[in-house]
């Protein structure tokens, strides 16, 4: 079902890993030798496709904007960002970091209910063990934030929502609390932010790592005992980890309008793709004002959050 292309060869650096949009390779020449290199490529996907199509510049906006956040958090946090002197072939659209133990759970915070919180909800009146108050509906804000963790899935599988003593008992009580912890933090300091910009940041995913203990990128401070060297790692508070909608146009009980692929959701559904989601195929190429208003979507995000033109 998945339909990743092979990854481009990049001089020294040894290819690792390829998700639905980001390559993965470990450099092995050079001065960053052992750290990761990241590379985000313009792919997309939907409904776990990877589409065809590429949308022109979105791995280079979304790098950006993943770095712009690191540094905006960097006092409640240590980000892997190690350096963006990357290949030429590759340059914006990569970092260099660096190379950490991840923990096998993926830290979502949400302060509106939809999505797969959403759906455990009317299934069960609660998210990830956590009860919430009944009347709730697609888009409506949480009384306060909630840390909803869920298993990382093999690739082409979804990830499942755990509860928070599943946590606990993968990685212990200590880390476990701590990435409650951080992961709230983040979201309250990221959710002020988008505020401020008239976007509202709806839940987002987050991967921490530790430092290797002992190993050679480890800090006097990091890696060893305690909870104290957790480090915030992959991509941040990009569109393809959170959903961001427009403030002005938020009324619960339906599905927001949001600043990523749902331009291409709703295209793909519609009669004119000609695309029946039962096939099991992959949706058709994208029409190219699907791809223009897309990268549009991107960049307006990036623009209004980081301030910067792009
Ligand atoms: P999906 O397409 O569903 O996201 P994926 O998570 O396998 O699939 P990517 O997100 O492209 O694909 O891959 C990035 C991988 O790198 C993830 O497994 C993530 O946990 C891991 N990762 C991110 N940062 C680091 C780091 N600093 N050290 C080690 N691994 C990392
Ligand atoms: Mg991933």
């Amino acid at each position: 079902m998945l339909n990743i292309p092979a990854a481009p060869a990049l001089d020294g650096a040894r290819h690792l890993h390829s998700g639905k949009v980001r390559d993965l390779y470990e450099v092995v020449e050079g001065p960053q030798a052992g750290h990761l290199l990241m590379v985000a490529s313009d792919r997309i996907s939907i409904f776990d496709f990877v589409l065809d199509t590429t949308i022109p510049d979105k791995g280079e906006i979304l790098t950006r904007m993943s770095l712009w956040w690191f540094e905006q958090l960097r006092d409640l946090v240590p980000s892997h960002v190690v350096s963006t002197d990357v290949p030429e072939d590759v340059r914006g659209r990569a970092v260099i970091c660096e190379r950490l133990d991840m923990y096998p759970v993926e830290c979502v915070a949400r302060g509106y209910l939809t999505g797969s919180g959403l759906l455990d909800y009317r299934a069960t009146g609660e998210v990830c063990g956590i009860a919430l108050p009944p009347d709730l509906v697609d888009g409506s804000r949480l009384p306060e934030p909630i840390f909803t963790p869920a298993t990382k899935a093999d690739l082409g599988d979804h990830d499942e929502n755990v509860s928070y003593a599943a946590v606990e008992s993968t990685v212990g009580a200590d880390h476990a609390a701590a990435l409650r912890e951080l992961t709230l933090q983040v979201y309250a300091r990221a959710e002020q932010v988008a505020r401020e910009q008239g976007i509202i940041l709806a839940d987002t995913k987050l991967e921490f790592g530790r430092r290797p203990a002992g190993g050679a990128a480890s800090a006097p401070d990091g890696g060893t005992g305690g909870t104290g060297g957790i480090v915030l790692g992959d991509e941040v508070l990009t569109p393809d980890s959170s959903r961001f909608w427009p403030a002005e146009d938020w009324v619960p009980g339906r599905a927001q309008a949001s600043y990523d692929k749902q331009i291409v959701r709703d295209w793909a559904l519609s009669a004119s793709s000609g695309w029946d989601r039962s096939s099991g195929e992959a949706p058709p190429p994208l029409p190219e004002e699907v791809i223009d208003l897309t990268r549009a979507r991107y960049l307006e995000a990036y623009e209004l959050l980081t301030g910067e033109s792009w």
